[in-house]
């Protein structure tokens, strides 16, 4: 386990003491809310959820006027190297390079105020996300915390071609493993892996493996004896087997699962995390389904069946699910949630999937619930997410965003709202 505030590029910590006064407190571990309580803030740590409405002498006192406070929401799965960027200027084929980083300053900003406080990257190009990290830690630009693998380790493959920046092509035990040494030279805080082809790329099988057992022990021997997770692209029944016989931690998409109740109840053993990430599916179906080509959409159609298949199957051995939206654009990242309540998730489970579940897949300690020694990465919404999850990805019902205590985005930052002063005093 790791702190999140001690991840490289933090973002500062507000400073003095903040009272949340009138709130209904969905603390993010799956209990009913707490009514009439009141959460004490002190330097960026929540310290205590008192009883009662009052705020000891010289606190800062935000009335959340009967709003639900919930952590802060925590993506397992983002790409914020994929930046779906408007269409070029006139007379022009594309951006330039040079452009990129303020696209990602742009994604990182719509992913706060979309309620997003931790994001865990699953794939970027080269080494610009370092860049970023470092950038929203000397707030240069607003950003949520990053957990970063850098480039995906992959086998030589047509999506190594297609995302040649993204992906560390490698084959053989000896080269996986230096591959996954140089994330970790990188500044990488976990590993990413390709355990079978994935949805979006012409040419590529979801269904067979495309490593050997070998190339995935080594890899995760490496990442597990120097401390690191390891997140396997898995789709297809044997790379998802094969990802389970090596140890990774977490199974990304995974959407064949259903069609194995043994591979489910393994994974509930040794609690390997299924991130389902609904919205690439939906993304390459329906939503940017011109962007692709008609075999993957017709294929994605297909998949997407067999995802929220899954996510029902999985909920039913007791396999942990965590939110990983994977998908544009950035900033709807909650919609994941509501999809994962379609696909048979009750409301408090997609809560807990996106707030303290998020976090333990993570391997953070001090973000994802709402408690004493917490970092006040906090949500505040209008209405009731544990009745109505939709209530998350509602961008008019997102009314303040907390990061370490920090007011960064939210309804209440509006220039005419009295609330700002106070946050700002
Ligand atoms: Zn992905």
């Amino acid at each position: 386990m790791m702190r999140a505030a001690d991840l490289d590029g933090a973002p500062p910590s507000g400073e003095g003491d903040l009272a949340l006064t009138g709130g209904r407190i969905v603390d993010g571990t799956g209990g009913p809310a707490r009514e009439g309580a009141t959460v004490l803030i002190h330097d960026g740590v929540v310290t205590e959820i008192a009883d009662g409405a009052t705020a000891p002498a010289g606190y800062r006192v935000i009335d959340l006027g009967g709003r639900t406070v919930l952590p802060g929401l925590i993506d397992a799965h983002v790409h914020l190297s994929s930046l779906g960027l408007p269409s070029p200027p006139r007379g022009e084929l594309a951006y330039e390079a040079n452009v990129r980083p303020y696209a990602q300053a742009a994604a990182s900003r719509a992913m706060l105020d979309g309620g997003i406080t931790t994001a865990r990257d699953l794939g970027s190009n080269g080494r610009e996300l370092f860049a970023l990290r470092r950038a929203i830690g000397a707030q240069l630009c607003p950003g949520p915390r990053l957990l970063l693998c850098g480039q995906i380790v992959s086998p030589t493959s047509p999506g190594g071609r297609l995302f040649s920046s993204m992906y560390r092509q490698a084959d053989g035990p000896d080269e996986v493993r230096k591959a996954v040494r140089e994330q970790i030279q990188q500044g990488a805080d976990l590993v990413k892996i390709m355990t079978t082809g994935a949805l979006t790329v012409p040419r590529e099988a979801v269904e067979p493996a495309q490593m050997t057992p070998a190339e995935i022990e080594a890899i995760v021997e490496e990442s597990h004896r120097q401390g690191f997770r390891v997140a396997s692209h898995a789709e297809g029944l044997p790379g998802i087997e094969l990802s389970v016989d090596a140890g990774v931690d977490t199974i990304e998409h995974g959407e064949a699962l259903h069609r194995s109740p043994k591979l489910l109840d393994r994974m509930a053993e040794r609690g390997i995390v299924l991130v389902p990430t609904l919205s690439v599916f939906e993304l390459v179906a329906e939503i940017q389904s011109c962007c692709f080509t008609p075999m993957l959409v017709e294929q994605a159609k297909r998949l997407r069946e067999d995802a929220h298949a899954t996510v029902a199957a999985a909920r039913e051995a007791g396999v942990t699910m965590v939110m990983g939206y994977d998908s544009h654009p950035h900033g709807a990242n909650a919609s994941e949630l509501a999809r994962m309540v379609e696909a048979g998730l009750s409301a408090a489970e997609a809560v807990v999937a996106g707030t303290s579940g998020a976090a333990a897949a993570c391997a953070l300690e001090d973000v994802g619930r709402v408690a004493p020694g917490q970092l006040a990465d906090l949500l505040v919404v209008d209405g009731d997410p544990l009745s109505d999850i939709g209530v998350l990805a509602d961008d008019a019902r997102r009314w303040l965003v907390l990061l370490a205590g920090r007011p960064v985005a939210g309804r209440a930052l509006d220039a005419n709202d009295p609330t700002r002063e106070v946050l700002h005093g």
